[in-house]
């Protein structure tokens, strides 16, 4: 690589115009960083003190490493942030964890000891969030399609809101509780038509996606439905007529990596206006606003994610404006943070193995050289870089490096050339063989979502909490592999 006359190394003309020549490949960004990773005095990478090389020598690679510490701080930091924000003016807020980003008994078990209520879309989801012993009245059921026997499921342990997606759901619904006896605590999600779209949001009038009731009217009849009313108007007349359904109040949820404050404001502001007309038409004010997930995390050091007591606050003066401006007492607020909890406590170590630098052409004609780096997992313990093209970044672990920063692309071993862990970070040239890689951010969506494409056995998740290890998911093995096989000659085939 050249260098340039002030001794830094230049840009690769491969790299992407966002990503910085860094100055120190070695340095641990603070944002991107669960509180307890540092640095030791060799410039290993430890975590509360645990050195990178012993948790890779006892529990093996590629490991998701929690810093449970640093999961309960963020968690508790939600739950103090929004409360404080809308103490005086709603009576406080509930924040429930999206369990989704990262549902195990242990974690669902965290958010609950921090105080945090969690969600889950699933029975499976449900039932983790049942045996790590959360209070069913503290968990929500969400999901745009729910079976019969999960929505049964939620009714009889007594979950304390299922989010209803639809007329259709609502009326299936209506019926499942007036014949099991019970009343179902409904939430109705609205499209409020408020997109997160990266730093910004978009908004529209209609929702042309699979979630939700629409707070747009309807053009033609559909689904029953007269035209000229909204779903929403036609779900919470459908709900405050039913005999089996306690109409709690409406949720939204606007999308994920949201940073600012101002899409889940005007999300508010609209949801708010409809619950003004609700409280004309029928004479009820709901009690309950739910504002959804989607704040944003750092996952490379251009993201610069806001604390949440600074968008508790924000969104506190726009809830206030909106109910002083449309006459009604302030519902009881709450959130549905997932990733902005358990992203950030995470991270991956991979073992490298196999390293190599192509040429590739550059977008200014020339010819620039691209080097490969890869490690022993990829798209099945992390499959966002190839769902959603999410970027990442990634430090050398075992030690620090002299040598310059060079272009590189972090791959797994997997049989796909999409299969790509880290699409671009400059690291150090000697990076080789046997060297450890740690990406930050890794906590969420990406056990939840591994797989065991080319029979890689999942990699076990280990927490760390007060300088101590321990696993919590344990590492798959080869006979977990054939576990589900009906195959005859399975027990046989077992060493
Ligand atoms: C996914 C989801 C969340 C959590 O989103 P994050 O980006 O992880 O905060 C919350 N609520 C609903 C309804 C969701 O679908």
């Amino acid at each position: 690589m050249a260098t340039t006359n002030d001794g830094a190394s230049a840009a690769s003309p491969l790299a992407p115009a966002w990503l910085p020549v860094p100055g120190d490949p070695d340095r641990l960004e603070p944002v991107l960083w669960a509180a307890g990773v540092d640095r030791d005095a060799s410039g290993e990478l430890t975590v509360q003190g645990i050195a990178a090389s012993a948790l890779a020598e006892q529990f093996g690679t590629p490991l998701l490493v929690i810093d449970e510490d640093d999961f309960r701080a963020r968690a508790r930091a939600f739950r103090d942030g929004f409360d404080a924000a809308f103490r005086e003016l709603c009576g406080g807020a509930d924040v429930y964890y999206a369990g989704k980003s990262f549902l195990t008994v242990s974690t669902a078990r965290w958010a609950a000891e921090e105080g945090l209520r969690v969600d889950t879309a699933s029975g499976g989801e449900l039932a983790i969030a049942l045996r790590a012993g959360v209070d069913p009245a503290h968990i929500g059921l969400h999901g745009n399609n729910k079976s019969d026997a999960e929505l049964r499921r939620a009714l009889e342990v007594g979950v304390g809101r299922i989010i209803v997606d639809s007329v259709d759901e609502l009326t299936h619904l209506a019926a499942l509780a007036e014949a099991a006896g019970r009343t179902a605590p409904v939430m109705l999600r609205l499209t409020p038509g408020v997109h997160a779209h990266t730093h910004d949001f978009i908004a529209t009038a209609h929702e042309d996606q699979k979630f939700g009731l629409s707070l747009a009217p309807s053009v033609q009849d559909a689904d029953g439905n007269a035209a000229g009313r909204s779903p929403a108007a036609v779900a919470v007349e459908t709900a405050l007529a039913a005999p089996g359904v306690e109409l709690l109040g409406v949720h939204c949820h606007i999308g994920s990596q949201i940073f600012e404050a101002d899409g889940f404001g005007l999300a508010a502001e609209r949801v708010l206006a409809f619950l003004a007309e609700v409280k004309e038409r029928h004479g009820v004010e709901l009690g309950e606003l739910d504002l959804g997930g989607g704040h944003g995390i750092a996952y490379t050091a251009v993201d610069s994610p806001r604390p949440a007591a600074e968008i508790a606050h924000a969104l506190a003066a726009d809830v206030q404006r909106a109910v002083e401006r449309l006459g009604l007492a302030c519902p009881r607020i709450s959130l549905e943070p997932g990733r902005a909890i358990s992203g950030p406590a995470g991270l991956t170590l991979y073992t490298v193995g196999v390293t190599k630098t192509v040429d590739a052409d550059a977008p200014d004609g020339g010819t620039a050289s691209r080097r490969y780096v890869a490690v022993d997992g990829g798209m099945s313990d992390n499959p966002r870089p190839v769902l959603y093209d999410a970027d990442y970044t990634a430090v050398s672990a075992r030690r620090t490096s002299e040598a310059e920063p060079v272009l590189s692309r972090v791959v797994g071993k997997h049989c796909e050339s999409g299969d790509i862990v880290v699409r671009d970070v400059y690291l150090p040239a000697d990076l080789g063989r046997g060297d450890l890689l740690a990406v930050p951010a890794t906590g969420a969506y990406t056990h939840v979502m591994s797989s065991n494409y080319n029979a890689l056995p999942r990699p076990a998740v280990v927490a760390v909490r007060e300088g101590a290890a321990r696993v919590i998911i344990r590492r798959e093995t080869e006979d977990d592999l054939f576990a589900r096989e009906a195959d005859p000659h399975n027990e046989e085939t077992r060493a």
